[in-house]
């Protein structure tokens, strides 16, 4: 077993339950925990995995806030929805979609 850079006495384990928490989303990854001072690390390899996720949910490389101004139309408000997040997303401009209010946040559902 290798020892923990951390304390540097401890010896890693290898575990399968380390929670990594990103951005308010909780990952489980294998890697392997400190027995002495239970400092966890995660393998790059091991990282790739949730990184596409992250990035899937938007919560990776992609700015989490845009900025847009709605329009007017005869029908109502109308909110573009930027080409990068329909990209992202795929949004092919068809799809249905569920919409409600917390709070002061409009959150749009892809259904
Ligand atoms: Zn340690």
């Amino acid at each position: 077993m290798k020892t923990c850079p951390k304390c540097e006495t401890g010896k890693l384990s290898d575990v399968n339950d380390i929670v990594h928490d990103l951005e308010g989303y909780f990952f489980i990854a294998k890697g392997q925990r400190c027995l002495s001072c239970g400092e966890e690390y995660i393998p790059e390899r091991e990282l790739q995995p949730i990184i596409a996720v992250a990035r899937r949910l938007g919560l990776w490389g992609q700015p989490l806030k845009l900025h847009r101004k709605l329009s007017k139309s005869a029908r109502g408000t109308v909110l573009r929805i930027p080409a990068d997040i329909e990209r992202e997303l795929n949004i092919k401009g068809d799809e249905n979609v569920a919409i409600s209010k917390r709070g002061r946040k409009i959150v749009i559902e892809l259904e």
